[in-house]
């Protein structure tokens, strides 16, 4: 964890016992980010003046104050004090929305009663857009950070971070926090880096990024190129036969990313798309902004596209309110989609992201149990998955010797580890393999047609 400097908060609540209820709300979602609570303005990090409609005249009484606080804010920035953040929560922000920022440009949040849980991403894209960092605390869990840092691995395979960052503000998730906003490398660097490793020997590249499918990058010729245009742009280097990414967010699967899978050969067959849940109520609690039904419409334009494409995906179970009913309805998702592969965990709060303090928790036997059924599902499809492979000839990229004789290990197309004896030759290659037979975590392959019984 790192340590977190306090910062003041002061809220001002006017009218009812239910704003200042909010208020506490507000200062319970603010403390993990640091935020301790001071009586006065004057020298405060965040000020939230907690409106109240119900009489007349409130809306000027607030400008009125809005007035004090800009001297305060100007004031503080003077003595080099450091930005005061000025919110308006409460009726009047809900009445007046963006209005308010207009009259007195001195605020720089409006946050209705119902968005109070969004009160950490809205001061974090405040934040960001005066070039600051969000000093939370916040520790990035390497346990769901399936991204690893840029790596050169040895061998004819390699990692190429393309994407950083996150504007999807997942409410269980603390990327956008950590990693601050989404940004696109220059194409022109993401195909030199590139260039250089096929130049020594690598044939498949991985492009990562948190939310890679939004890739957006300046290009080359001025114009801003997507994943699917630096796709095609990597599949004309020579010597690159192999191009995967990951992770990708169901909503940024552009059209033009579908068709791709149908039109690139060396794009391969197998997609990383994190649904979370397959309950809607849970969806939308998680802020994902896509239904299960959006999700599985795209699964089915994909395979139109790519009719062999493996699907992996990311789930959660037990997030706060989940009932037996959203659960099941995850676990219908699944039998419909049929993983090749998947990552699922245990909803774990994560400080200060919006989730954490949402009510209903789910108890922990509860979300074991769960998570116990959701794997035996996917392991059930994975298994199912590696072992209609066999009978097959598949296109085997030799990564690395294997642990007997001169066994090698490569990667299918869909990403499956295939061991094969006396290939160790091969490494570096690409070769058909008969596949003998699927297990759970790796299929069995020959170099010659095994001959029939
Ligand atoms: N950007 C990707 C996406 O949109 O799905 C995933 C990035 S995240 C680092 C990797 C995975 O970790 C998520 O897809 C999610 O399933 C899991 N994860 C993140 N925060 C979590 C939390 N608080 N509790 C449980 N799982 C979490
Ligand atoms: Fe962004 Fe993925 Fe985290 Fe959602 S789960 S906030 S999309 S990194």
């Amino acid at each position: 964890m790192t340590a977190t400097p306090a910062k003041r908060l002061f809220i001002k609540t006017y009218g009812c016992q239910m704003n200042v209820y909010d208020s506490e709300r507000m200062a319970d979602v603010l403390r993990p980010l640091g935020y301790a609570p001071s009586d006065t303005p004057e020298d405060a990090d965040f000020v939230i003046l907690n409106t109240c409609h119900i009489r007349e005249k409130a809306a000027e009484k607030v400008y009125s104050e809005l007035g004090r606080l800009k001297a305060l804010k100007q004031e503080k920035a003077a003595r080099g004090g450091g930005d005061m953040t000025i919110a308006v929560a409460g009726c009047v922000a809900q009445a007046e929305g963006e209005q308010i920022m207009l009259r007195q440009p001195a605020v720089d949040l409006v946050v209705g009663p119902q968005a109070y849980h969004q009160l950490p991403e809205l001061l974090a894209r405040t934040a960001r857009a005066r070039g600051e960092r969000l000093a939370a605390d916040f520790a990035p869990d390497a346990k769901f950070d399936a991204l690893s840092a840029d790596r050169a691995v040895e061998g004819p395979t390699a990692f190429l971070t393309v994407q950083e960052g996150c504007d999807k503000f997942c409410t269980f998730c603390v990327v956008p926090y950590t990693r601050g906003a989404e940004w696109s490398r220059p194409a022109a660097d993401v195909l030199a880096e590139a260039r250089a490793l096929a130049e020594r020997g690598v044939r498949e590249v991985t492009l990562l990024g948190q939310n890679v499918n939004a890739y957006n990058g300046p290009g080359p010729d001025g114009e801003i190129w997507s994943l699917a245009r630096l796709a095609r742009a990597l599949a004309d280097i020579p010597g690159l036969d192999r191009i995967r990414y990951t992770t990708s967010h169901p909503n940024d699967m552009s059209d033009e990313l579908i068709a791709a899978h149908g039109e690139l050969e060396a794009l391969m067959p197998y997609l990383h798309l994190p649904v979370q849940s397959g309950s809607d109520r849970i969806l939308r609690l998680m802020n994902r902004k896509h239904s299960a039904a959006q999700y599985l419409t795209l699964i089915e334009r994909l395979r139109a596209a790519r009719p062999d494409l493996a699907i992996s995906g990311d789930f959660i179970v037990g997030f706060p309110g989940e009932t037996e009913q959203d659960f099941e309805q995850t676990l219908s998702l699944v039998r419909e989609v049929g993983y090749a592969s998947a990552f699922s965990f245990m909803y774990s709060p994560r400080p200060g992201t919006p989730a954490a303090a949402m009510a209903a928790p789910t108890p922990e036997e509860v979300s074991r149990d769960r998570l116990l059924r959701l794997q035996a599902l996917l392991t059930e499809q994975q298994v199912g998955f590696n072992r209609a492979q066999a009978g097959r000839t598949l296109p085997v990229l030799f990564e690395k010797k294997g642990r007997h004789g001169a066994q090698a290990i490569g990667r299918s197309p869909y990403l499956q580890s295939v061991h094969v004896d006396d290939a160790a030759h091969l490494i570096g290659q690409i070769v058909p393999v008969h596949i003998v037979s699927g297990a759970q975590n790796s299929l069995a392959g020959q170099l010659r047609q095994p001959v029939a019984a």
